[in-house]
């Protein structure tokens, strides 16, 4: 392991909604450069955990992101610190154009040069983007969303991405192509932390993952170790 500080430090989260206790206090590191999967059922808390540390759900614990304490850190900073998420179902506006929707990543910036530029790099990345660019989100296939999800989240020149279940809902043909997409973005600096179901395909490009089961981290490894373990062979990878 490295001796730099992981670029993000979790110690402890928990989130609660009332009286569920959704996420018991987990702990995770994800160091820079790194592609992390946290796999886990359905309800295991997932979610909730990058919920919690992209702003948008409140926690007990500790989160250190690039050497800040997250807590109490509204959502909007957290983005300009540059962690962005890719939610579940993806969060497109589906009235809104391609161009539109990646407009609205840049809301709060004024450099329009800046803006054009990382608009670009954005697209000349999903060339598929480009061609669509005037039409409704709503109209794009279930895998052009996803993949404008993603580039909304690079429009922040994010440093770590947190995606939740970019592979669901897609065909076999498709969740290789995001993924593979996934593995360049990586080779270009980006870190990822990937909440996947889809843990034969999760395991193949993260080098580490973490087993979640009713909201606490029942086991951890590297993605060798995780794939040849019996416990995620039954659970996860159909026997
Ligand atoms: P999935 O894979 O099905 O998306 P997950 O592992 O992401 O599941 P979470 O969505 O984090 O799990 O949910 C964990 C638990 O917290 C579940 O029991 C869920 O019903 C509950 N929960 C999630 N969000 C809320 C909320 N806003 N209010 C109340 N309970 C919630």
């Amino acid at each position: 392991m490295s001796a730099k500080p992981p670029l993000l430090e979790v110690k402890d989260l928990a989130v609660s909604y009332g009286s569920l206790r959704a996420v018991k206090g987990i702990s995770l590191e994800v160091h820079e450069g790194e592609i992390v999967t946290l796999m886990g059922a359905n309800g295991a808390g997932k979610s909730s955990i990058l919920s919690a540390l992209s702003g948008l759900t409140p926690f007990q614990g500790t989160v250190r992101f690039d050497g800040q304490d997250l807590r109490r850190v509204p959502a909007d900073r957290i983005v300009a610190l540059g962690m962005a998420h890719v939610p579940e179902g993806r969060g497109i506006f589906g009235d809104l154009t391609v161009r539109e929707n990646l407009r609205l990543a840049t809301w709060i910036r004024h450099d329009r040069e800046g803006i054009r530029a990382d608009t670009e790099r954005v697209l000349d990345r999903f060339p598929r983007l480009r061609d669509r660019l005037e039409q409704p989100g709503g109209t794009l296939s279930g895998g052009e969303q996803q993949m404008l999800a993603v580039a909304r989240a690079l429009m922040s020149r994010a440093k770590l991405l947190l995606l939740d279940e970019p592979s669901m809902g897609l065909s076999p043909v498709l969740v290789r192509e995001i993924f593979g997409i996934l593995q360049e973005i990586n080779r270009q600096g980006v870190t990822l932390l990937l909440v996947e179901q889809n843990a034969n395909m999760a395991l193949r490009i993260a080098s580490r993952g973490y087993v979640l089961e009713t909201g606490q981290v029942a086991f951890s490894g590297a993605s060798g170790d995780l794939r040849s373990d019996p416990r995620v062979r039954k659970a996860y990878l159909g026997g």
